[in-house]
């Protein structure tokens, strides 16, 4: 996959959501709009679209950089430094 950033070749078994919900949202009992699965970690925390953004905030501050959408359906891989997409 010519297109594809080194973080996201380096994903060999995508990491999916343990519980479908924004692991930092529900301790203070935010709102979330879509969720997002680090692949590095494993946690899942919410979109750019959502008011907190955990998912961008984590990439940042853990330098984690690949998240795959924690959606149903959606299968596909984001890597943030890279903003480079791609579908699994
Ligand atoms: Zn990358
Ligand atoms: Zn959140
Ligand atoms: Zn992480």
């Amino acid at each position: 996959m010519p297109d594809t950033c080194t973080h996201i070749a380096e994903v060999d078994h995508v990491k999916h959501p343990r519980r479908h919900v924004c692991e930092e949202c529900i301790k203070t009992g935010a709102q979330w709009v879509h969720l997002r699965t680090c692949q590095t970690c494993g946690v899942t925390l919410c979109c750019d679209s959502s008011p907190n953004r955990h998912a961008s905030h984590h990439a940042r501050s853990a330098h984690h950089p690949v998240i795959i959408s924690a959606e149903p359906g959606e299968r596909w891989l984001y890597c943030y430094p890279d903003d480079s997409f791609a579908e699994y």
